[in-house]
């Protein structure tokens, strides 16, 4: 019997380890799902952050950037987050709003201008320091195959049950995960329990709020949430986003009323740029793209 018994349990611990290798793979895939296309610069130092609870002001300075060189994607585009604000994107699709979202993040770098956090150019800066400051909700969010709480937990590594279930509270997801046969412990991603949309961005939020980073990025999703969810996720990401520096690509206007600046983009540059009164009342693209928007449906492009 014994016989037997080892080479089974041999394979038992081999077939536990690759299925392992097998999940961490998924990850490095998702993880991966970028281009590795810069490094650190020699001495590059860590980003330096105001004390906790303050946040940094973000600049941009005539930035040039360009996937293939052929085809210039921003032209010169300059604004400022300042301290704590909120500055949100418009425009219509492909004028370049995600690309900025991603060079924040310095996935690619640009070809002409600055990004700097604090006076400090993202180019000096190691990335993991930069990327750790900076928190997304991304247009889709990707979930592991593995636990809710994992999921949740994986913006802090680390965190308690607790601090988990307060991030999901927070987050009004809480209730949806407390009601699962398995509670926190549920299986999700694509071969567990398949979350709609709006609740895949609920864990993306508590993911965030548990990472607490002083620079926030709302992808806001093209897909539609109905108009109560949409609502509800939008109270949400402003209370997230309550004193942290945000960036808001938005495709629908009704998220951007209350930024401190919106920038209408179009073909790689800022067309108009002013608050949300100041736009309607200057009667010019943001003001017709918000007069279509009220005609089609409250919140509907
Ligand atoms: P949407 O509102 O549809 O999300 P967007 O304004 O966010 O659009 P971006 O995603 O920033 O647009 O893309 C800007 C342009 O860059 C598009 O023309 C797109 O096709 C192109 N682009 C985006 N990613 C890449 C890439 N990895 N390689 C080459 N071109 C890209």
């Amino acid at each position: 019997m014994i016989q037997i018994y080892i080479p089974l349990n041999f394979l038992g611990v081999i077939y536990r380890e690759i299925k392992q290798n097998l999940t961490d793979l998924d990850r490095m895939f998702v993880l991966m799902d970028r281009p590795q296309e810069v490094a650190d610069a020699p001495g590059a130092l860590a980003l330096a952050l105001p004390a906790a609870g303050s946040a940094p002001t973000v600049r941009l300075d005539d930035v040039h950037f360009a996937y293939e060189a052929s085809r210039p994607i921003l032209r010169g585009v300059s604004f400022e987050i300042p301290a704590g604000r909120t500055v949100a994107v418009v425009g219509p699709s492909g004028a370049g709003k995600s690309t900025l979202a991603r060079l924040l993040f310095r996935f690619y770098d640009i070809q002409g201008g600055a990004i700097t956090i604090d006076g400090q150019d993202i180019r000096q800066v190691v990335q993991e320091s930069l990327r750790r400051a900076i928190g997304i909700v991304p247009q889709d969010t990707v979930l592991f195959n593995d636990t809710v709480a994992y999921n949740i937990g994986y913006g802090r590594p680390g965190a308690s049950q607790r601090e988990i279930e307060q991030a999901a509270r927070a987050a009004r997801i809480h209730d949806f995960i407390a009601a699962t046969p398995q509670g926190y412990q549920t299986m999700v991603g694509e071969r567990g329990l398949k979350l709609s949309g709006g609740e895949k961005q609920r864990v993306a939020i508590a993911r965030t709020l548990l990472k607490n980073p002083p620079i926030l990025v709302f992808d806001e999703a093209t897909s539609a949430l109905d108009s109560a969810n949409e609502r509800a996720i939008q109270a949400e990401l402003r209370e997230v986003a309550r004193g942290k520096t945000t960036l808001v690509i938005a495709h629908r206007l009704s998220t951007v009323v209350d930024a401190h600046e919106i920038l209408v983009m179009e073909h790689g540059r800022i067309a108009e740029r002013g608050t949300h009164a100041a736009l309607l009342a200057a009667g010019g693209a943001y003001a017709r793209m918000w007069a279509l928007q009220q005609n089609v449906g409250e919140d509907r492009p």
